[in-house]
């Protein structure tokens, strides 16, 4: 079960997706504005968003715009627009995902599903630890040694995605899929960009690992430094 708040003016899809997504067992907010969303977004802490772009008051780009300078909250656009431009504009805006209207309320539900899943909040009750380090995917919190770090979003979500499986080494491939959505992810690149921000955040490198290991050609594995007497 899911928070979900619902950005919507058109009464008749409004209720039907309210319907649908309570009928499933999650609780539903709705509005018809951008601004009174925005408020709820901001008072209520969703765990997902769905955000029409054609309100009344004011342009669901620039609702998603504010929405993002104060949360990290998932949104998935649910749409008329559907040309590409629109589509890319939303998610590097900080869009989650994308439905074009009219859709059946199936396509809905399962990118709740997935989005759900990538951000933890279906799955993942209390924060992970690993070593030293604590995620916390509820409160999208990471400490070290109980110091909180500053994550950038997608910072948060690749160690997220890494502390699911501790000692397991992810492949780039895997990474890309979980945290940028393969479609719409730049490549082997993006994920080794936002890993060494990571590492610099952790406090390590890549050449003198503490908890991000990289494997050469294979991928990353998050583990708990040794703390051993004689470890390395
Ligand atoms: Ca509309």
């Amino acid at each position: 079960m899911a928070t979900i708040l619902l950005i919507e003016d058109d009464f008749g899809i409004r209720s039907a997706i309210t319907r649908a997504l309570t009928d499933l067992g999650h609780a539903v907010t709705s509005t018809d504005r951008g601004m009174s969303g925005l408020e709820s977004a901001v008072d209520k802490q969703p765990d997902v968003v769905l955000l029409d772009l054609g309100l009344p008051d004011i342009d669901g780009l620039q609702v998603l715009a504010m929405l993002r300078a104060v949360s990290d909250v998932p949104v998935i656009i649910i749409s008329a627009r559907d040309d590409d431009a629109d589509m890319v504009r939303a998610l590097d805006a900080g869009a989650d995902d994308y439905v074009v209207k009219p859709f059946g309320i199936e396509q809905v539900e399962a990118r709740l599903r997935a989005v759900l899943r990538r951000s933890g909040s279906a799955v993942i009750e209390g924060p992970l630890v690993v070593g030293g380090l604590t995620i916390d995917p509820r409160k999208r919190l990471v400490k070290l040694d109980g110091i909180p770090i500053d994550l950038s979003r997608k910072e948060f979500d690749l160690l997220l995605a890494l502390a699911q499986r501790p000692g397991e080494v992810i492949t780039k491939r895997e990474l890309l899929a979980d945290v940028w959505r393969q479609s719409y992810g730049g490549g082997d690149r993006t994920v080794d960009v936002h890993l060494s921000w990571l590492r610099r955040k952790l406090g390590e490198t890549a050449a003198n690992p503490r908890y991000l290991h990289s494997v050469r050609g294979v991928g990353v594995r998050l583990a708990a430094p040794d703390t051993s007497p004689d470890g390395h």
